[in-house]
């Protein structure tokens, strides 16, 4: 594939912005070389500067669940846009917006909207520190929460109480009260209760990890955080950025018939624009300011373009045939990816709830941050620029969610399985 144009816009950008980029992973630092330019999507397809086509399965990190420019939100959007962009003042589409997301999700009696998934994150343990007074957190080794500084922390090894900033520039006050435990075990979790859970004001995680690869909940885990939670008077907080519409129309709450007492949201509820949301229990949300004394605000928050392309996106999800479908693709991919690992003999774990897959090359079992990253990282690279000279556009990283959207047919999964199985092949045969 030819990609003189994008090469030229990479070296450009790299005078600008820092990596080329606005945000690291699509930098290619994983797997090298020169990420594509898009110029356009439609449908499952995007395309490139230099006029390539892609079989996409980032879908703007989950957002697009519709696919690109799906004309239901385009046509809102536009609509929206000649009637202004921005008022500053309450619109109509907020109470919409809002109201059709508390009906979805058990957890969310009352929604404060915002513009990124770390504005709902950095806001919700605000909120969860204010109502329970305290100051610690628990999160899980390889769940991202975004970008605020309490959550730029992985465990140092063994170091359960003490945090470890991952990212120069948090302070280490803050980092000591992020405290960082096993995804999927519980029974490390109830041994730092047991140390210091009358000071932990909220454990949060993805209740399906999605940032580590994808990694499902273990039967039983989400029920005990619950109940841990129940027990200490801790807030439970999911991380439904990835999960919010995705695996349910409920989110992973409705999946797996676990309500936390928070909820983070972002991604699908923009349809593709910058929007985020918390939400939970009323009594806790009444805490927000205006009617409460924790503060939390944003010039744009639940600017009506960003309503209306959630608004329309969560109209056409609603309908019935929605989550069979995704899950009916989702199934022939993971069967088909498996097949092709078995073919070639290329050892490989594949992790999926519905339209969210990973395949991780390793051998063993993936229920944790320990074992995702025992995968073969540099095979994945490899394998990564082979699918995309086939047309197949990965995440650009084996510790990402590919994500299948309602665009995709099963012609396309059935390309990149075969892409897949050619690629394998000879990967295996150098
Ligand atoms: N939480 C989760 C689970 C995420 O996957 C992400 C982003 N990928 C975030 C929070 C942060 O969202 P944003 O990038 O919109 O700030």
């Amino acid at each position: 594939m030819n990609r003189e144009v994008s090469i030229r816009l990479f070296t450009e950008a790299q005078k600008y912005l820092p990596g080329g980029v606005n945000s690291p992973v699509r930098a290619f630092k994983a797997v090298g070389g020169t990420p594509p330019f898009i110029v356009g999507g439609e449908g499952a397809r995007i395309y490139d500067a230099d006029g390539n086509s892609y079989l996409d399965y980032v879908c703007s990190w989950g957002p697009l669940i519709l696919g690109h420019a799906h004309p239901a939100v385009v046509e809102a959007v536009a609509s929206q846009a000649k009637r202004g962009m921005s008022f500053g003042a309450p619109c109509p589409l907020e109470v919409e917006l809002a109201r059709r997301l508390v009906e979805a999700l058990p957890g969310v009696e009352m929604v404060r909207l915002v513009n990124s998934g770390t504005e709902a994150t950095m806001s919700a343990i605000r909120l969860a520190r204010a109502y329970t007074r305290r100051f610690k957190i628990l999160k899980f080794e390889g769940c991202y929460h975004g970008h605020a500084d309490s959550f730029l922390i992985k465990a140092g090894s063994g170091a359960l109480t003490l945090g470890v900033p991952t990212s120069p520039g948090v302070p280490p006050g803050t980092a000591a009260d992020t405290l960082v435990a096993r995804f999927n075990d519980l029974k490390m979790v109830r041994e730092i209760f047991k140390e210091q859970g009358e000071e932990i004001a909220a454990v949060i995680l993805e209740p399906i990890a999605g940032n580590m690869g994808v990694v499902p909940p273990q039967p039983g885990f989400l029920e005990g955080l619950r109940e841990l939670c129940n027990t200490y008077g801790t807030l439970l907080i999911f991380d439904e950025v990835i999960t919010g519409f995705r695996v349910a129309y409920g989110g992973a709450q409705t999946l797996y018939g676990v309500i936390p007492d928070l909820t983070c949201l972002g991604k699908i509820i923009g349809g593709g624009l910058p929007v985020g949301a918390f939400g939970g229990r009323k009594e806790i949300m009444e805490m927000v300011a205006p009617v409460g004394p924790v503060y939390q605000a944003g010039t744009l928050s639940g600017n009506p373009l960003a309503m209306a392309a959630g608004i329309a996106t969560l109209e056409v999800l609603r309908q019935e045939e929605t989550y069979p479908y995704l899950e009916k693709l989702g199934k022939m991919l993971e069967d088909g990816l498996r097949e092709a690992l078995e073919e070639a003999g290329v050892p490989g774990r594949i992790n999926r709830v519905g339209s969210m897959l990973t395949l991780f090359f390793t051998p063993e079992e993936v229920k944790d941050y320990a074992s995702a990253v025992k995968s073969d990282t540099s095979l994945f690279a490899n394998f990564f620029h082979a699918m995309l000279e086939e047309g197949v556009y990965l995440p650009p990283s084996q510790f990402e969610a590919w994500f299948i959207s309602l665009a995709h047919k099963e012609e396309d999964v059935a390309f990149t399985v075969e892409a897949t199985r050619r690629v394998l092949r000879k990967l295996k045969a150098k």
